[in-house]
């Protein structure tokens, strides 16, 4: 195989990121840039200002850092960065990307409080409100939509509780912005951290924080990183007009410019919700329908982005072998995270779209037809 026969996409990703991209935002990375050309760090201007008009119609209260690396990398540059040495977060945790953010706290000397559930679980807003007593807590985070499971996190109504008690608000968004209308001004948000290569579509290489930007001025010095520094990262592009302070990953930031052209053409975060709702739909009422047990309760918000299903009790199911089966039919599904739980979930965003939810319904129904002689049944 030559490296040209590999650029055709061999199957669909069905994984929230990196997910299934458009052939076009992968042509835009064909060229090379001078990372302080002005053409270049007006590419990075352009993005950070449609960044800050896709997150809220008060724009002006609002400003964004884009940060070399996955997801993870802003949320801890997040955290590094803006709480005060004397400060303490609450961090409440209903899945695996909430546990993250408790272990990078705590690794940071941050002081913690931890609101544990279940991951299948939404928070509690009494607890919420108890926890909030505390008056040591300066800051609180939440993650938006836990990819863990796929629920939704009533970040609304937490939010409120938190303004209330006067606290600075910071929510991860990694897995939902871009895929689901929101306003961050008035969901009072702080802090909201995503990354390229989740629902604007782009590939993998940055993250970015959209920030209020009284509250980030503040940040000055606070960092317990020296490259994983919001303010000062912030701070640069500022100052240099789009420049980012260490290597940047150009052609990825190229190819995000093109994924958010796209959003656009597709007719912003509505169309995207619309596109992403329905192909969820399709999945979750075909796998329903084929015997699938979902996981999560029906009282529970479940997000449009990904779902997650327990495995058949057919005493011959073997995800390794489903996987693989799928794969070969041009599909790459999840494998579970829920602790207790055998499951395995399947993400619809990126390029994909309704005929390809109901493609991977038929290879997963010959599936089973083929291997599970007593059907897929949970029981
Ligand atoms: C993807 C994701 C992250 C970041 O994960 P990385 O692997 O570091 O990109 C963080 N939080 C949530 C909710 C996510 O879905």
């Amino acid at each position: 195989m030559t490296l040209f026969d590999d650029l055709e996409n061999k199957y669909l990703l069905l994984t929230p990121g990196p997910l299934s991209t458009s052939a076009t935002v992968r042509r835009a990375m064909q060229r090379d840039w001078c990372t302080w050309d002005h053409e270049y760090n007006s590419l990075v201007q352009q993005i950070r200002h449609q960044l800050v008009n896709l997150a809220t119609r008060q724009a002006e209260l609002y400003t964004t850092v884009l940060m070399q690396g996955s997801g993870s990398f802003s949320v801890e540059a997040v955290l590094g960065s803006v709480i005060p040495e004397q400060g303490k977060i609450l961090i409440i945790n209903n899945g695996a990307y909430g546990a993250r953010m408790v272990q990078m706290a705590r690794c940071l000397k941050i002081d913690v409080l931890e609101l544990a559930y279940p991951e299948t679980q939404i928070p509690d807003l009494n607890d919420i409100e108890k926890a909030l007593q505390d008056p040591k807590i300066t800051h609180v985070s939440c993650v938006h939509c836990e990819t863990t499971t796929g629920l939704l996190n009533p970040i609304q109504q937490i939010g409120q509780l938190v303004k209330a008690a006067g606290k600075v608000w910071i929510v991860d968004g990694m897995s939902s912005f871009g895929g689901i209308p929101m306003d961050i001004a008035e969901l009072d948000i702080d802090f909201l951290i995503s990354s390229a290569n989740k629902c604007i579509q782009g590939v993998p290489g940055f993250a970015f924080v959209v920030a209020r930007r009284k509250l980030l001025q503040q940040c000055k010095g606070r960092a317990r990183s020296v490259s994983l520094d919001l303010y000062d990262q912030w701070n640069t592009m500022e100052q240099y007009d789009g420049k980012w302070r260490f290597t940047s990953p150009t052609h990825v930031v190229r190819a995000f410019y093109q994924a958010l052209l796209e959003l656009e053409q597709e007719g912003g975060v509505d169309a995207r919700h619309q596109r992403y709702s329905q192909n969820q739909q399709i999945l979750a009422q075909g796998m329903q329908k084929l015997g699938f047990e979902l996981v999560l309760d029906s009282q529970v918000p479940q997000s449009p982005f990904i779902t997650t299903f327990l495995y058949p009790s057919a005493a011959e199911f073997n995800f390794q072998e489903f996987y693989e089966a799928l794969k070969q039919s041009g599909f790459v599904i999840y494998p579970g995270k829920v602790t207790d739980l055998s499951c395995f979930r399947i993400g619809n965003i990126g390029e994909v779209y309704s005929k390809d939810m109901e493609a991977l319904l038929t290879a997963i129904s010959s599936y089973c037809r083929k291997h599970l002689q007593q059907g897929v049944s949970t029981e």
